[in-house]
Parts: C-alpha cells; structure tokens; sequence
C-alpha cells in the first residue's frame, strides 16, 4: 500500500502504531505504600511511553462507564489517538490489584477482574489500517488474534506481550497468536513456563521455534536478553537509588522498544538492540514513581540523559593483548 493512501485520524497524523492491551484500573501496593485504584493497564503504560517518540500511536482497548474521561484524555494529551477504545457505559474496567514482595522483584496478584474485557471483540477504526507497527500488549490472545486478522495490511512488525495469567489460563488461544508475530517479550519466569526449560538459552531457542523470529526475555532488575536463531545481545538494567512501583514496567520496556522502532522504521537486529536500551531507560522511569506518575512528565533531554547512562554502564575500551 503507498503510505499517502493510507487514512488519517482525527489529528490528521497517519497512524503508524496500534498498541492493544487493558486500560485498567489498578491497586497497588508495595512496602512504601498502597495506592487506590488508578489508571493502569498495559496499553496505558505502553502509549504513554511509545508517544515520547512517535506521534501516530493509537490504542485499541475497551472500559467500562466507570473509567474517568480524565483518564482518556490524559492519553489523547500525549498524542495518543483512542478512536480505538471502545467505551460501554453499561460495563466495568478491568481490575488489576497486586503485591510486591520486600524485594520488589516478585509480585503477587490479588484480584484481576476482566470485566469488560471478558468477551471483547475490537473494532480496528479506518484510520488505523495501514500502520506499519503493532503491539499486542498483554490482553487476552483471542482478542490479540483478533485484531491481527482485521488488519488489512500485514504490519511490518508485529510484536507480543503476555503474562503467565494467558499462559495458564488460554494456552492454546496464547500458542496460536505467538505463531503469528515478529517479536515476543516476556519475563523470565514465564520463559520457563512456556517452554518447560530452566535455562533460558535453551527456552529461548525452544520458543522461537514456536513462531516468532525475536525472543526478548525481561529479567526486571537484571536487565534483558534478546534472542534470534543465531545471535544474542544483553541490555543491563539500571541501577536505580529509588524503585517505589515496579508495576507497568514491562509494558513502559514495550513502550519503548516499539516506539523507538517505529520512529526509525528499522527492524533489523541491530536497531533492536537500541530500542531495547530505550524501552530499558522507560522501564526505569517508570519504577521510580507509583504507576503512571513519572512516565506522563518525562521530557526528551530526561530521557537522552537516561539512554545515556546506560551507554557508559557498560561502555569499556578494548583491550590490547598483544
Ligand atoms: P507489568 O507490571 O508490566 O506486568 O504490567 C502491569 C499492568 O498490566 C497493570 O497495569 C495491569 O492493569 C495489567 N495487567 C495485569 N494483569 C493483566 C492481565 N492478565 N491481562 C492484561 N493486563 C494485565
């Protein structure tokens, strides 16, 4: 399809993105503090972090009647389009609450309410055919296979959350939409679950064989790894002074990671490796405030200065051996 065909959105900004996942309402609690529900989800944390580097970045999601219209433009205030997100009156939100161990680094879910997202069918707006990328945040995967098959064109790159919630509850709906993206991002725990493996060289190369050509495998405070058959490359995390909310980092690393990508259009090995250091920095902001706080105020030095500090993390001269 020539790009000039494709349609534009009520901003009059072709769309390039479409990011799919709950727009949620969240409670949380961690060891210095607890919060009421707030705007949460997967899409929430993934736009708000991608639309610091695309402008056509549209949702496609529902809530229910219950979800403050406040919320909604908060997203449309960072230029992420919501045609795309259906609102019934009549329903509730999706409803997340979860835990976080002393350390942080494991979670415990409490309550998930799919409310209206139980039976969801998306409708993909006009205005969003043509993009060229797509992100299948966590949602659940019949609504993930859903939206691929609406699109008229195949996008260029398809990538995919999930969670071991999917994984346990819609196994084969989860194998069906993994055989039909680019790119799979999950956690290493659910690394080992999908492929049965401890070692995550070895689930990795079993994964992929499932579909995707790309395997990025999240390790929260120990960075990540990306994965394709024949190379590897490791993203450190951060060492941060503050970590107050870990939730919604993996979604603000997607953010990133795709919306980096779609801003350079390239979506070889190499260019993923910088998007990976970008959806890295994201997932860093986003832990050191409770929820969204941090990733609705960021400015672009903040976040040059960040993708910097993890440039000279690791950055070292080569050795003379001789
Ligand atoms: P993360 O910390 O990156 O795993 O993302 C946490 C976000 O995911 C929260 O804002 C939740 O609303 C959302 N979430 C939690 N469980 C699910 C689920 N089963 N499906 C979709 N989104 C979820």
């Amino acid at each position: 399809m020539n790009p000039h065909d494709t349609k534009v959105s009520q901003n009059n900004i072709r769309m390039n993105l479409i990011i799919v996942g709950t727009v949620a309402f969240d409670a949380i609690e961690t060891p210095f503090g607890k919060t009421d529900k707030i705007i949460g989800g997967a899409a929430t944390y993934i736009s708000l972090a991608a639309s610091y580097f695309t402008a056509g970045a549209g949702v496609v999601s529902a809530v229910g009647g219950d979800f403050p219209r406040e919320y909604i433009s908060l997203l449309n205030d960072h230029g992420v389009n919501t045609d795309g997100l259906e609102i019934k009156e009549k329903e509730k939100s999706f409803f997340w609450s979860g835990r976080y161990n002393a350390d942080m680094n494991s979670r415990e879910t409490l309550v998930t309410e799919l409310n209206v997202i139980d039976g969801f069918k998306p409708v993909i707006p006009d205005s969003y055919q043509g993009a060229e990328f797509l992100m299948l945040g966590n949602l659940s995967p019949d609504i993930q296979i859903a939206v691929i098959e609406q699109l008229t064109t195949r996008p260029k790159l398809i990538v995919l959350d999930t969670m071991n919630f999917w994984i346990d509850n819609t196994p084969a709906d989860l194998k069906r939409v993994i055989s039909m993206v680019d790119v799979l991002t999950i956690n290493d725990s659910e690394a080992r679950e999908l492929s049965g493996e401890y070692s995550l060289a070895r689930a990795a190369r079993k994964i992929l064989t499932m579909g995707p050509e790309y395997l990025i495998i999240k390790k929260g405070e120990n960075g990540a790894l990306l994965f394709s058959a024949e190379k590897m490359f490791f993203a450190a995390a951060l060492p941060l002074e503050e970590v107050f909310d870990p939730t919604g980092a993996g979604d603000a690393f997607a953010g990133g990671f795709i919306g980096y990508i779609a801003k350079t259009g390239d979506v070889s090995f190499e260019n993923m490796k910088t998007a990976i250091i970008t959806g890295s920095a994201m997932a860093s902001f986003c832990v050191e405030k409770f929820g969204t706080a941090n990733l609705v105020s960021l400015t672009k030095p903040e976040i040059y200065n960040r993708i910097q500090q993890f440039a000279e993390l690791v950055r070292f001269a080569d050795m003379d051996i001789t």
